[in-house]
């Protein structure tokens, strides 16, 4: 890595700016408070870049996210551009910056805070001190894989196609990412597949298997059918650590695994590329959240989701898991004194604003770092 930290901000549409001026807050904090300072770049995308340059993300923008450490986006998308053609659309820019990236892990936390333990749909006791890590493949497999398309069969019968398809080395690095966090939570993976009935999933547990036993035996490895999965989630989800899977069941098993903490306003993401040979790898963080228009410049989106996507940038793609921890606790302790955003209010606590939430933050982390 280059001795400056390069971080491009995105902030984007909607909530996404009000919510990456409090991201901003807290990284002034860590320059302030903790000596750590980033080259910081913001650009334009999604509606904010068409409205700006006619297009989702300029190839300008494209080159910073590729030349910075790490990408902090906001949200993209909004009614105003709902009319465009599809690759003109906001969510077009998001699209390209993950694929001219090559960002082929996306790696999607689900984690249960004492404090909003009770915005589980689940009991209390099924999801307390949940702490899950779902990795995804995101460039290949169903939604990728050729022959697809709708063909027209004659006598008024069409048929949809699509391929599932994946690669020993789409696969090989996808569970290497999935192996590698492991190592640095409970050393636990399991893989997921439909090794049963697909031949894609037989080879992506013998790839899996193999890689385990080659590097990584100190890993527990275990393997988990996907429908079987969908039900552990809601039974037992504290059995799982890392869960590492493909493109389609890890679309659906993340959403599934988001809705055990019940709280949109709280979820962050991580999408990783491989290392080069510089030891850089390219990396872009974001809240699961969209640009959320119902809400947007009212102050009152919950910014915590942006903030823990920086606490996994720092300790993804910069080392500083000391910092990443500080702040997952500065937020935890705001909670547990009772402030809450309208997204997670429940009875007896005080509602607050964006802005007041990231001055409740800053004001913890000062305490914490006393
Ligand atoms: P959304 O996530 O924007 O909003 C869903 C609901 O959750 C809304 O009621 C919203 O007010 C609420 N919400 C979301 N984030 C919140 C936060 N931080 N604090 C408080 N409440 C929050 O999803 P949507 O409404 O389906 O989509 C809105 C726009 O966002 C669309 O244009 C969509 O394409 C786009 N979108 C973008 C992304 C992305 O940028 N990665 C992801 C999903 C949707």
């Amino acid at each position: 890595m280059s001795a400056s930290k390069k971080l491009l901000i995105l902030p984007g549409d909607g909530i996404g700016p009000e919510v990456m001026r409090q991201v901003r807050r807290v990284i002034d904090w860590l320059g302030r408070r903790r000596g750590i300072t980033f080259e910081v770049k913001e650009g334009l995308v999604g509606g904010a870049a068409i409205d700006a340059h006619g297009v989702p993300l300029t190839d300008a923008t494209l080159n910073e996210a590729k030349a910075a450490d790490a990408v902090l986006l906001g949200a993209v998308g909004g009614p105003r551009w709902e009319k465009i053609e599809f690759e003109r659309r906001p969510e077009a820019g998001l699209l390209r910056l993950r694929k001219d990236l090559e960002l082929f892990a996306n790696l999607r936390p689900a984690l249960v805070l004492e404090a909003l333990v009770d915005a589980s749909p689940l009991k209390a006791d099924t999801v307390r001190g949940l702490d899950l890590l779902i990795v995804r493949e995101l460039t290949g497999g169903i939604y990728f894989g050729e022959p697809r398309g709708i063909k027209d069969l004659g006598n008024g019968i069409r048929q949809g196609i699509n391929t599932q398809v994946y690669t020993t080395t789409e696969i090989q690095r996808v569970a290497k990412v999935a192996f590698e966090l492991a190592r640095k939570r409970n050393s636990r993976v399991c893989s997921v597949d439909k090794a049963n009935v697909m031949e894609s999933g037989l080879l992506w547990r013998e790839e899996v298997t193999r890689l385990h036993q080659e590097e990584f035996v100190d890993v527990e490895l275990s393997h988990m059918y996907a429908d079987n999965c969908a039900m552990q989630l809601i039974r037992n989800p504290r059995q799982f650590d890392v869960i590492v899977t493909d493109n389609l069941f890890g679309d659906i098993l993340s959403d599934e695994a988001a809705m055990l903490t019940g709280s949109l306003g709280m979820l962050p993401s991580a999408s990783l590329g491989a290392i080069d040979a510089d030891g850089r790898r390219p990396a872009l963080y974001e809240p699961v959240h969209g640009s959320a228009p119902d809400i947007a410049g009212r102050d009152i989106a919950n910014p915590i989701a942006g903030l823990f996507s920086l606490a996994m940038c720092l300790r993804h793609s910069f080392e500083l898991p000391d910092e990443a921890t500080l702040i997952e606790k500065a937020v935890s302790q705001v909670l547990k004194g009772g402030m809450r955003t309208t997204d997670i209010m429940a009875p007896g606590m005080a509602r607050c604003s964006t802005t007041v939430m990231g001055d409740s933050i800053t004001r913890a982390l000062d305490k914490l770092n006393a």
